[in-house]
Order: structure tokens, then C-alpha cells, then sequence
């Protein structure tokens, strides 16, 4: 009997710590048997002491792209041999690939993974309330930038937090108590609240406080409906789920490593079967 022996042509993968149930490998894997391609994507969990061994092994093996999480996204930057103008700006790293001359490049993807469903529905935006200030919220602050969002303010359990971001990207700062005292057209969480487990009941937002002419954005995109779009609906609000912006996120690495299109409405369904443990 003979065995049949899958050997890639690329490989990729995702690095993080502790790494849990990541959605990518199932999306990536998919996108690369449906384009066709003879590349396997794995999921490498790494303790942060090996980082700089793992930037060696990428150097030095038929790596053709990574994809960074927490707790790597910070630190990564100083090994790579450049970071993208996108990426600077974002202050992380979530993407390797391989530039010019053989460069080791790192990039952000999570800032054209939140504009894109933006950009899709074509959203008019003129002011916006960014629920949140860690990480994630730098994407959503420079992509608003990028979009020319002209009353932009941020809101944060932690006011200084919310202080300092705000400094970076000069914008408003709102306190976390007085979040709902003043109008704003888009609505985007950037916190975990409603994420699966124990924070699914929750939401960083009244839902006294929506009305029908806003745009309600989350970051949370397991489960796919959280309770902040679920309320955010049910009074009239237009919405984006936040598995919009992870598949908008995965889409832009593809085509850095592939140099093709992701289908995003097949993304999406698959994405939404492996949440639903199909
Ligand atoms: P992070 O750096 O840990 O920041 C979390 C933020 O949420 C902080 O501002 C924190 O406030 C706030 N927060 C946490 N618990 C809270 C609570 N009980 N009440 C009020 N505020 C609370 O996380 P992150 O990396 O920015 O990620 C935020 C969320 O976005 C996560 O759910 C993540 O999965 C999601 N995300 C989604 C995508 C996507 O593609 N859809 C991409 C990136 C991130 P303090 O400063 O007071 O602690």
C-alpha cells in the first residue's frame, strides 16, 4: 500500500501565547485549497522566550509568512528588518512576509481589516466613540483617522489609558461614566465585552442609548451576534459584526503572501461553521 505524503510548497502559521482555539488556520487552509494552492498554514504556540529562536527558524526555513498575537506584537518589530508606515502607525505587528531583497517585513493588517467592511457598505461616518483603549483600539483610531472621521473621541474603564491614546492620535477623550452623554454617529467596542464565556452577557453600551441613524461596530466576533449587535439591531442601527473584520484582516494577509483575493463571503461561512463546531 502506498501513502500519500503532503508536502507544501509554502508554509505559514500563527505564533501567540498561550495560543487557544484560533479561527486562522481553518481560514487559511480553506482559502488555500480553494485558490488552488500547494501551501499548508499552521498554529505554533510559542512562549515568549522563544521568539527570537522562532525569528531564526523563519530566517532559515521555507517560511513564507506568520501571523503574529498576543503576546508577540509588540515585541516583534525590533527583529524584523523593517516595519510598514501601516504598521508603525498601529504601534504592532500581526503580519510577517517577505519583501524586497529578501527583507523580513512586519505589517498590520488589522487596520485595512477594519475599513473593509466600512468601505463595502460605502459608510459615511462623522463622528465616532471608541469603546476601548488597548491594543485593537489603535487600529480603529488610525483607521477612523484613514477615513477622515471628523469628531473622533475615545472612552476607556481606564481613564489614563484612554488619555494617552488619545495623545497619540489627537482625539477627544470621554470618561467611561459619561460614555452615553453625548451623540455620536458609530459606536465601536473595542473592549471583550460579550466575547463567548464568561463575558457574554455583557455589553459596554446601554441599550437606552442607541438610536436608529447609528452605526454599531464590534471588535467581538465569537459569538457571531454579540449582545451589543444583537441590542444595536433591534433599535434600528446599521451593523458590523466583528467577524467582518477578522476575515477583513485575513483577506489582506492572504494577498500579501499569495498576492491574491480571499472570497469573503466564504470566509465568513466558514469562519461561522468552525465557531458553531462544525
Ligand atoms: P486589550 O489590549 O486587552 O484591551 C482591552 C480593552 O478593553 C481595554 O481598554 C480594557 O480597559 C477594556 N476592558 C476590559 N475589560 C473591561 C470591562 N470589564 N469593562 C470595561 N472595559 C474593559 O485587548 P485588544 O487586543 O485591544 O482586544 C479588544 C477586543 O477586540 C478583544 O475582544 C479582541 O478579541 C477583539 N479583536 C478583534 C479583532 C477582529 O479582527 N475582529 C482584532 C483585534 C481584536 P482597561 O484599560 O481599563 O483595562
Amino acid at each position: 500500500m502506498q501513502t500519500e505524503i503532503f508536502i507544501p510548497r509554502r508554509i505559514m502559521g500563527i505564533i501567540g501565547h498561550p495560543l487557544g482555539h484560533s479561527l486562522s488556520p481553518v481560514l487559511h487552509n480553506w482559502a488555500f485549497r480553494k485558490a488552488g494552492l500547494d501551501a499548508a498554514y499552521m498554529a505554533w504556540p510559542l512562549p515568549p522566550e522563544r521568539l527570537a529562536d522562532f525569528i531564526t527558524a523563519v530566517r532559515t526555513l521555507p517560511i513564507t509568512g506568520v501571523s503574529v498575537t498576543i503576546p508577540h506584537k509588540e515585541r516583534i518589530k525590533d527583529m524584523v528588518d523593517e516595519v510598514t508606515d501601516r504598521s508603525a502607525l498601529v504601534g504592532a505587528v500581526n503580519t510577517l512576509f517577505w519583501g524586497k531583497d529578501g527583507r523580513l517585513v512586519g505589517d498590520n493588517t488589522d487596520l485595512a481589516g477594519f475599513l473593509r467592511p466600512l468601505k463595502d457598505m460605502n459608510a459615511r461616518i462623522e463622528s465616532a466613540l471608541v469603546l476601548g483603549a488597548g491594543g485593537a483600539a489603535r487600529a480603529v483610531l488610525a483607521g477612523l483617522k484613514e477615513l477622515g472621521v471628523t469628531r473622533i473621541a475615545i472612552t476607556n474603564r481606564t481613564l489614563e489609558r484612554a488619555e494617552n491614546l488619545a495623545l497619540d492620535f489627537d482625539v477627544d477623550v470621554v470618561a467611561w461614566q459619561e460614555r452615553t452623554r453625548s451623540e455620536f454617529q458609530c459606536l465601536v467596542n473595542a473592549t471583550p465585552l460579550g466575547m463567548a464565556g464568561q463575558r457574554e452577557d455583557e455589553t459596554p453600551w446601554p441599550e437606552a442609548y442607541f438610536s436608529p441613524h447609528m452605526l454599531a461596530y464590534d471588535l467581538v466576533y465569537n459569538p457571531g451576534r454579540t449582545r451589543f449587535i444583537r441590542e444595536a439591531e433591534h433599535a434600528g442601527c446599521a451593523v458590523v459584526p466583528g467577524m467582518a473584520m477578522f476575515t477583513g484582516q485575513a483577506a489582506e494577509q492572504f494577498r500579501l503572501w499569495t498576492g491574491q483575493d480571499m472570497d469573503l463571503t466564504g470566509a465568513a461561512r466558514v469562519c461561522a461553521q468552525a465557531l458553531a463546531g462544525n
